[in-house]
């Protein structure tokens, strides 16, 4: 349990020796790995996990009357626990394991949009992350719906008088990432939560950039549902979650069906189990959740506060950097912003950048971040981004910046 922990002390270099993916080479250079942003990489003891489960534990869960399943059953349900610890969920029910963000934003909007009355309304941002939009989108249009969406300044911040006035009586849910993915915006959405609740609307967060750098304490945000990836997390593909108030989940009705899901099924009428398995159909992915769990315990090893301030010395550092670079435009230049380096050069296209610097060992994401009505905002087809973890280093930003000169001299 992470009542337990022992505080480590935060040293990049120990830091790095836990993550193995990080010590190789591509084309002869040393990886240097700023695509962060669209995963993380793994800490040895989040495989080591996964390998144990799958050499020693494997059994389905929660029916099995064997050793085996209980055992795999324990272990999932203790990783819940943790979860749960990390986030400060009041109830353990109330973290609902997933597929991912994407996942659990469309079991909301499907959820959520069974409760809805035609010309109910939905608030996003400009910045939202594709799966924050589309999912919104067609429940909107299936049930009659209206969608509207926060404008954003030149520095990409919100325009808060205006999501002010966009509430209405009729808004139902206010959907906001906390962090933007492209341009590392920290939002306000302490603001947002209690300005949408005045109306009596809901408020669903996009953790997927927050929960590795912030502290998320959802009880404190007060936020109805705070939705992430693992993977973004140090954690495995393929598994996420969808915490939601627990007076709210009672209310929503499932979203899929199936095995797990249920409390006595008949061809007549079908009944549904409790939470959280009312929102957890078939079998799901049992070492993804547990070992989602470990790079939570790895996580809170470390005193937040030093691993914080060691990213937010990254970014500066690297912003810095860049804005020496002739024709160099970073994109996203919010007061309150972690993590992420997007920019465009002028006269370049950032596939030939991110392409060149590839060719010098160092990944960096290159296109519209799953964000297109940001990038239309901005009037760019794209932008490159590099996105930094915890185990980046400013000598790694040095080599990238002179790598990047190298590539703009080259395209020049
Ligand atoms: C990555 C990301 C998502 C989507 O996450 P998946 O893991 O692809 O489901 C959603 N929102 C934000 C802000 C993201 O960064």
């Amino acid at each position: 349990m992470l009542t337990e922990r022992v505080t480590r002390v935060f040293d990049v270099d120990s830091v790095r020796q836990d993550f193995p993916t990080l010590h190789q080479e591509v084309y002869g250079k040393p990886l240097i790995y700023f695509d962060n942003g669209a995963t993380s990489q793994k800490p040895q003891t989040v495989i080591d996990t996964i390998n144990r489960y799958y050499t020693s534990e494997n059994a389905n869960i929660h029916r099995g009357v064997h050793y085996l399943s209980q055992k795999a059953t324990d272990a999932y349900e203790e990783a819940r626990r943790v979860i749960r610890d990390f986030i400060n969920a009041p109830e353990e029910e109330t973290v609902i394991f997933t597929k991912g963000t994407t996942d659990s934003i469309n079991l909301l909007a499907f959820s959520i949009g069974e409760t809805l009355q035609k010309g109910d309304e939905i608030i996003i941002s400009e910045m939202e992350h594709h799966s924050n939009i589309v999912p919104w989108q067609m429940m909107c249009e299936r049930k009659g719906c209206i969608l509207k969406v926060i404008p954003i300044n030149d520095r990409g911040e919100l325009e808060m008088d205006a999501f002010r006035s966009l509430l209405s009586d009729r808004t139902r849910l206010v959907g906001i990432t906390h962090i933007s993915n492209t341009l590392g915006t920290i939002n306000p959405i302490e603001t947002i939560i209690s300005e949408a609740h005045k109306k009596g609307a809901w408020v669903m967060i996009d953790g997927a950039q927050s929960i590795q750098h912030l502290k998320i304490d959802v009880q404190q945000l007060d936020c109805d549902f705070y939705v992430f990836s693992g993977h973004k997390v140090f954690g495995p593909t393929g598994v996420g979650i969808m915490y939601g108030k627990k007076e709210i989940l009672d209310q929503l009705p499932p979203y899929q069906g199936g095995g797990d899901m249920i409390d006595k099924v008949s061809f007549e009428k079908t009944t549904y189990n409790v939470l959280p398995f009312k929102f957890e159909a078939g079998t799901p992915h049992i070492s993804g959740g547990i070992a989602l769990a470990e790079a939570f315990r790895y996580l809170d090893q470390f005193d937040h506060e030093a691993l914080m301030a060691h990213e937010n010395e990254l970014i500066t550092y690297a912003e810095e950097q860049l804005l020496m670079i002739d024709g160099l435009r970073i994109i996203g230049t919010a007061k309150h912003k972690t993590s992420v380096a997007s920019f465009v050069v002028d006269g370049m296209h950032p596939f030939d950048i991110g392409t060149l610097l590839d060719k010098q060992g160092i990944a960096v994401r290159t296109g519209h971040h799953c964000t297109q009505p940001l990038m239309d905002r901005f009037n760019i087809p794209g932008t490159v981004r590099a996105s930094f973890a915890f185990y980046n280093t400013r000598e790694e930003i040095d080599n990238f910046i002179t790598a990047l000169k190298r590539s703009v001299n080259m395209l020049r």
